[in-house]
């Protein structure tokens, strides 16, 4: 089975680039030129310096010794929620924005749900002058006050997105319109392994640099590159695809998914795609996506912003149906008691996000002399609204 993308954009059955014909130049320019931009030796200076003295990579790879021990098994987190702006997104812009640099692009999109994906954008366009435009739905923009007031402050302009349920595949739709309407000077920098081809590859190859670190950090700490188990939570699937990247070949290594169920997988209020979805088209690629009888996208949910997506990137949805991954889902609550958990266990407060990869390890079966690695996605200060709300600390 091969898992990477095939030469027209295909993981299996699911992928290729289903755009309207005024996108198609935009597009094609983009896979023409990628690889080969990706390849020149100084975009790849540039990129690994930006990488390791702007962002602060590498990662660490952390022990867990007493969630290790509760567990029962040997436990790291890939520590992505220390990269600058707080999450494994930054990886991805700051690939993206140098592409777009040698393509001659000035004007940068971008579309967000909660925010992290704007801010990483608003944040890599200020370090590089170029005007930045974020579409993001109205309904958002009022939930996500402190990331517009950060896109705000890093000089971009956050676009509300007023047509549909007013979250982000609205704001999606407003940022390929956008992109339809100025082909020339403008480059969308997707924030996930979605959309047309070549976004889910290139994302991929942008986050790949999270299991290539795991593997010299992992060969270093227990003596072979290889883990049991590598757990990630998916939204649209970027922080998953750099943590599964370099073991996708390799099927001793047990890769699993890990979704949001939100109020419960039958409850109506769910984005497990893995186990609601059907296949269809969304934002230009065939995957797994919810949608009714008739094909309308149904409304995703889950308390944690960044994984209320109706779809999965393309690999995802080959890695489903092909066996090679593992899918679990987390419910709202038993997310919130793995915030809880790690925080009280190893002083690490994590985003709800990643909660949900914290909250499969007990599903894992995972024996004593395993290894475990949890790719710890980003950190919590952006959820602190939502935790203190949820939890009643009575002052403890
Ligand atoms: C955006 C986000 C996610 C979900 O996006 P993926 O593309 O699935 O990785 C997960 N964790 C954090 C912290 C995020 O900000």
């Amino acid at each position: 089975m091969k898992y990477s993308v095939d030469e027209n954009g295909f993981y299996g059955k699911f992928g290729g680039a289903y755009v309207p014909e005024m996108l198609f130049p935009n597009v094609e320019e983009l896979r023409e030129n990628y690889l080969k931009i990706m390849a020149e030796p100084d975009f790849q200076e540039e990129m690994q310096s930006l990488l390791r003295d702007y962002v602060g990579r590498p990662t660490p790879l952390y022990f867990a010794k007493r969630l290790s021990e509760k567990y029962n098994t040997n436990i790291y987190l890939k520590r992505e929620d220390l990269n600058h702006t707080g999450a494994h997104k930054i990886n991805n812009t700051i690939g993206q924005i140098l592409l777009a640099k040698r393509l001659g692009k000035t004007r940068i999109i971008a579309e967000t749900g909660a925010g992290q994906h704007g801010v990483a954008t608003a944040t890599v366009c200020a370090l590089m002058n170029l005007e930045c435009i974020v579409y993001m739905g109205e309904v958002d923009i009022e939930r996500q006050a402190p990331n517009v007031a950060r896109m705000n402050m890093l000089g971009a302009t956050v676009v509300p997105a007023a047509s549909g349920s007013k979250t982000l595949k609205d704001a999606t739709n407003e940022a390929i319109r956008d992109w339809i309407n100025n082909p020339e000077d403008t480059y969308y920098i997707i924030g996930s392994v979605v959309g047309p081809h070549p976004y889910p590859d290139m994302v991929a190859r942008f986050q790949a640099v999270i299991s290539e670190e795991m593997k010299a950090q992992l060969l270093e700490k227990t003596g072979s590159e290889n883990p049991d188990y590598v757990v990630a939570c998916v939204g649209g699937g970027s922080n998953a695809a750099g943590a599964f990247y370099h073991y996708l070949d390799t099927p001793e290594v047990k890769l699993v998914a890990v979704e949001a169920a939100g109020l419960g997988i039958d409850s109506g209020e769910s984005a497990a795609t893995s186990v609601l979805g059907k296949e269809g088209i969304i934002h230009g690629s065939r995957t797994l996506l919810m949608q009714t009888e008739d094909g309308q996208v149904t409304e995703p949910y889950s308390i944690s912003a960044g994984l209320d997506y109706p779809g999965v990137g393309p690999l995802h949805a080959h890695l489903h149906q092909s066996g090679r991954a593992i899918f679990e889902s987390i419910t709202d609550e038993e997310a919130l008691q793995a915030v809880l958990e790690l925080t009280r266990l190893e002083g690490i407060i994590p985003a709800l996000e990643t909660a949900h990869a914290l909250a499969a390890i007990g599903r894992l079966g995972a024996k004593p002399e395993e290894v475990v690695v949890i790719n710890l996605s980003g950190r919590g200060d952006k959820d602190l609204a939502t935790y203190l709300d949820r939890f009643n600390f009575d002052g403890k």
